[in-house]
């Protein structure tokens, strides 16, 4: 019997984690990534809970934890830089803001992609432009033509290209496939300076703005500054547009917000829209979707990467004991209240965290410094609660290795 191939569109998370389980059950496996090289952009992702519990399954959890960021816990401060309230770092695998496994994304990305170089073909530089499903000479199959002009024919396609996937709406009808926040987020990367901390320093500056400082274990800091805005499509602009407005809407904040400003001139940036993706399924014929491209919860849910590794995980298990259709519905069954649960951000996010008022604002950080009071800690951690992701809310099924034997 032929070995069934898969073209996997995206080498992020979901991606290569995807491509790693196929491996597993015996399938020939092809990554499309639009970029030329691997991207090493992005801040700290949490790996939690079941997600957790799939980097074992991959023998790549001991990797993680010798490159978690050495974040030690989460601290709000005035525009002073004054701390208004302290919380811990997670001692479990679901508990607190800091998740215990708390790795920069490109080195996750890296990570799985190294495990899977031997095994998988990896085309960078490339992206899907058309998609056919009519069967070819060999049986029915899908036909795709790549923006290189290339055509080949894979048994199965999968689109992990994240929340705002191209291949996605060639494929599936759902309009509104995104549900923006109306929140955006520009990550940077700055040089350390002697008065930095291992905590994630975060100031809410009001007008629903925030800024935030992060340890990396690079010896560099990873800055964010967000803000609400009802205007739609920022994360089109180029980069000189882009710290334009950042300067604009950050000029009056006080805290670490000049010297960030300053690095804008040549900090590697990286911006985008918070999102979370809605679809009304996540398979169309020999089409599916893994990752933020099915059901991203958003940075604010600290979930997407779990949901990525999780999805990736039962995704190519279904795929090795039943026939394609009948796994894809499968696989949507098993996962969807996960997912569901994931998505459910705590009430009033993101206008809550990021107040537009001084009213909102004074009332926030009186709410934090309850919150992280040692009587607060001695009820039980209210913040570690209000915080707490359900990253263990599905049972993860057993796929013992086998090669596929059932029809593609
Ligand atoms: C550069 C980058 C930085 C990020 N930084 C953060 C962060 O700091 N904090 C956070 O919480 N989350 C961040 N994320 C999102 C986070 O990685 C995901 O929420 C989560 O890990 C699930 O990953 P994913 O693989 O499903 O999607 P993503 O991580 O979004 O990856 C999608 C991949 O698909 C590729 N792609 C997109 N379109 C195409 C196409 N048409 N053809 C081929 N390839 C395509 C993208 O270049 C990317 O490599 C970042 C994502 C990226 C891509």
């Amino acid at each position: 019997m032929r070995t069934p191939t898969v073209l996997i569109s995206g080498a992020s998370i979901a991606g290569p984690a995807v491509a790693y389980w196929l491996n597993v059950q015996g399938w020939q496996t092809t990554v499309v990534e639009r970029f030329d090289e691997l991207r090493e952009d992005g801040q700290n992702i949490d790996v939690r809970g079941a997600g957790r519990e799939v980097t074992r399954r991959m023998g790549i959890e001991d990797a993680i934890r010798a490159a978690t960021t050495g974040e030690t816990g989460t601290e709000f401060v005035d525009a002073a830089g004054r701390p208004l309230a302290r919380f811990a770092a997670g001692t479990s695998d679901s508990a607190g803001a800091t998740a215990e496994l708390e790795i920069l994304r490109g080195q996750l990305s890296r990570i799985i992609v190294d495990r899977t170089r031997d095994d998988t073909e990896y085309v960078f530089g490339d992206r899907i432009v058309a998609l056919d499903e009519k069967p070819d000479e060999k049986g029915d199959r899908v036909t795709v033509r790549f923006a290189s002009g290339t055509t080949r024919t894979f048994d199965l396609v999968i689109v992990a290209e994240g929340l705002r996937s191209r291949t996605r709406s060639m494929v599936f009808r759902d309009a509104n496939a995104v549900r923006e926040l109306d929140f955006y987020v520009a990550y940077l990367t700055i040089p350390r300076a002697n008065e930095d901390t291992d905590l994630w320093r975060w100031h809410s500056a009001g007008r629903g703005r925030s800024i935030t400082l992060r340890p990396d274990n690079l010896g560099t800091l990873r800055a964010t500054l967000s803000f609400l805005s009802d205007v739609r499509g920022l994360e089109q602009l180029d980069r000189d547009s882009l710290v334009t407005v950042l300067r604009r809407t950050f000029a009056d904040v006080g805290w670490a917000a000049p010297r960030v400003l300053t690095a804008l001139d040549d900090a590697p940036l990286y911006f985008d829209a918070v999102g979370q993706t809605r679809m009304r399924s996540w398979s169309s014929g020999r089409v599916a979707l893994v990752g933020d491209a099915a059901y991203c919860s958003s940075p604010i849910s600290g979930m997407s990467t779990s949901l990525a590794l999780t999805g990736a995980y039962v995704l190519a298990g279904e795929l090795a004991t039943h026939p394609f259709g009948t796994a894809f519905a499968r696989y949507e069954k098993l996962m969807r209240p996960y997912v569901v649960q994931a998505q459910k951000l705590p009430p009033g996010t993101p206008r809550i965290a990021n107040p537009r008022s001084r009213a909102g604002l004074a009332l926030m950080n009186s709410a934090l410094k309850i919150a992280g009071s040692p009587a607060a800690a001695r009820l039980g951690g209210l913040a570690s609660r209000w915080f707490t992701p359900p990253a263990d809310a599905i049972d993860l099924p057993d796929y013992p290795p086998c090669r596929p034997s059932h029809q593609i």
